[in-house]
């Protein structure tokens, strides 16, 4: 597909940050992943667990190209909730660290976090600020406890968290989570939305040159779009919506978006296929000469049983050449109940080609499929928000500004996503509703 980031290789700016994350996860995930599953305590809530890399080695841990320091944190949590979301354990290492391939999207938003793909698509690395780390690991039980009574969540799904650190450089988080477009469908329009307008326009003009551009609610708004799901449909991802943002709201978070990303099945995949070297994303151009991914090397189809093999014969070279790992269900198992490209069975949100169809208020099926997520979810309603709440409260309507207090936030929030899966005969009857009451 065309979401195409900046190769990171030995040339890359960033490549030996991106090693060393890689070389973390594979190194960390693996000495978890190795012994046998045991059920959660309270102190594995807490837990952090520090290895130290460079070239020598010792009997803990590998030697690498480059020294660094490597934090896991809450390891079995992680381990637990990647099951709880159904990955292949085999598989995500292999993703992650069977190459060391990642894409960089570069800082595509304001925060100045870093964004990098796996190399099949699967998995993004976004770096985070302290206090997002500091408070993902203060609401992890209360994350957990909601993933596992809402296997459906549309909140982002946290695969790890991690920290790096080179001699002299400072440290670094990053969670892995879930990439929500597929890897082998285009995503023909993408937007993100928080139920807020101001600030909230992408310049309909900057569209001609970029026209893969994440659009934003006043763009929603003007084209008179809306997110076309039967009956059935519409209620179950309303309600999953609204136990997820009860959970932001109990926590103070804010300031997250719906990020929507649409394929049309009649356009179909066909521009990829013409034009290799369209892309999504130029974050700021940043990175001119280096080399673009070739779409077509990540236009991923099924694996085949073959390349299932070949996967497989490059994870168990990849674990024994890692000598201080024992050995566990992680070199036994084989990759072979590889997910079908993004299709991730058993999710509601996924069921069709990754995604969720379209359907009429008749129910037949209709020419989109919406790829949905609740993204950005680590922002606390503290110090800066209160701040800017106070500045941009002085100007502008209450109500519209983004940094609301957590509560109202959500529910403009939800206000604006149920009037989004309205038809216009709906909103009209609504509006009408509201007026006579
Ligand atoms: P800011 O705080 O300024 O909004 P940020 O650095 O926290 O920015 P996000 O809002 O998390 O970044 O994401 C920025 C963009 O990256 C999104 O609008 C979306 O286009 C893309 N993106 C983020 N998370 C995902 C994801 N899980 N799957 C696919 N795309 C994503
Ligand atoms: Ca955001
Ligand atoms: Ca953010």
């Amino acid at each position: 597909r065309v979401l195409v980031g900046t190769k990171v290789d030995e040339t890359h700016a960033n490549w030996v940050t991106a090693y060393n994350m890689l070389t973390g996860i594979r190194v960390a995930v693996s000495r978890t992943n190795a012994k046998l599953d045991r059920a959660l305590t309270d102190a594995d809530f807490d837990v952090k667990q520090k290895s130290t890399f460079d070239i020598a080695g010792n009997e803990l841990v590998p030697s690498a190209k480059y020294d660094f320091k490597f934090k896991d944190y809450a390891p079995w949590v992680f381990r637990h909730l990647r099951t709880l979301f159904r990955l292949d354990p085999a598989d995500y290492l292999m993703s992650l660290t069977g190459k060391y391939i990642l894409s960089e999207l570069g800082s595509p938003g304001k925060s100045g976090s870093f964004f990098y793909f796996s190399r099949d698509y699967k998995y993004i690395i976004k770096t985070i600020h302290h206090a997002e780390h500091k408070f993902l690991r203060k609401i992890l039980k209360d994350y957990y406890q909601h993933v596992k009574d809402n296997p459906n969540t549309l909140l982002s799904q946290f695969y790890g968290l991690h920290r790096v650190k080179m001699p002299y450089g400072r440290k670094i988080h990053f969670v892995v989570m879930n990439n929500l477009f597929p890897p082998h469908r285009d995503i023909h329009q993408t937007f993100d939305l928080k139920g807020s307008t101001i600030g909230r326009d992408y310049r309909e003009e900057d569209l001609e040159n970029n026209p893969r551009a994440t659009l934003k609610d006043l763009n929603w708004l003007r084209r008179k779009r809306a997110i076309e799901l039967g009956l059935q449909k519409k209620r179950l991802f309303l309600e999953q919506l609204y136990k997820d943002v009860r959970l932001l709201q109990r926590l103070q978070i804010m300031d997250y978006s719906l990020l929507v990303g649409i394929h049309d099945l009649q356009r179909g995949n066909e521009e990829n296929l013409r034009d290799k070297t369209l892309r999504v994303f130029n974050p700021g151009g940043n990175n001119p000469a280096s080399e673009e991914l070739d779409p077509h090397s990540v236009l991923m189809r099924t694996p085949s049983k073959l390349e299932n093999q070949r996967k497989a014969r490059e994870l168990r070279q990849m674990i024994q050449s890692e000598k201080p790992v024992p050995m566990g269900e992680t070199s036994s198992r084989m990759p072979n109940e590889l997910e079908e490209g993004q299709n991730r069975p058993g999710f509601i949100f996924n069921q069709d080609d990754g995604g969720f169809r379209a359907t009429h208020e008749d129910n037949t099926p209709g020419e989109e499929i919406y790829y949905l997520g609740v993204i950005d979810c680590l922002t606390h309603y503290g110090m800066i928000k209160k701040i800017e709440h106070f500045w941009k409260g002085l100007s502008s309507d209450r109500s519209q500004i983004s940094a609301l207090p957590p509560h109202e936030y959500g529910e403009r929030f939800i206000n604006f996503i149920s009037s989004m899966t309205m038809s216009q005969e709906e909103a009209i009857r609504a509006a009408q509703e509201r007026d006579a009451a």
